[in-house]
């Protein structure tokens, strides 16, 4: 398990959130995007700012990732987890299994993976004309951004999803 800081009263030990919220540094871009397509709620810090990422980790309850292994020598660091590989995938393994996250259809793709943001849904009739035409023609269920647009449909990345981890997996 992830170290823990004594002084953080994390919502999520005490079982009152039903996931743990990450917030992922820049040298895990990467596995930000991943965890947000299965659903998690992952913040990214871009800025080589260790102050800032260690602030709004202890405003926001959330768990650092990071590949950087200096950083968790510091002492009075939030909770945290170094990621052992650089492979995005296998990070992704490793948060799955240390967190005991669940993969289902009813999280995936409830998050935005380029902002951070709980999607809503959108009718296919609404769809039409922000999707290419041969994703409308096979699509039904549809997603939207309200920060920064973007459409997410289920069929082909959920697969493409679903594939990549069991592959990952399996290796
Ligand atoms: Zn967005």
């Amino acid at each position: 398990m992830p170290q823990r800081d004594e002084t953080d009263k994390r919502l999520w030990y005490h079982g009152r959130m039903d996931a743990p919220r990450f917030i992922a540094d820049k040298t895990v871009g990467r596995l930000a995007k991943w965890l947000r397509l299965l659903g998690y709620d992952c913040a990214l810090q871009k800025e080589d700012d260790v102050e800032r990422l260690f602030a709004q980790a202890r405003d926001e309850s959330r768990v650092i990732l990071t590949k950087n292994t200096r950083r968790h020598t510091r002492r009075g660091i939030p909770t945290h987890l170094v990621l052992a590989s650089s492979d995005s995938m296998e990070q992704l393994r490793q948060v799955i299994d240390t967190f005991q996250l669940t993969i289902g259809d009813d999280r995936m793709l409830t998050i935005c993976s380029v902002c951070n943001t709980p999607v809503e849904p959108l009718t296919a009739e609404q769809a039409r004309g922000l999707v290419p035409p041969y994703v409308f023609a096979t699509q039904r269920e549809y997603s939207r951004c309200p920060n920064c647009g973007r459409v997410y449909w289920a069929g082909t990345h959920r697969a493409k999803m679903l594939a990549r981890l069991q592959s990952s997996s399996e290796a």
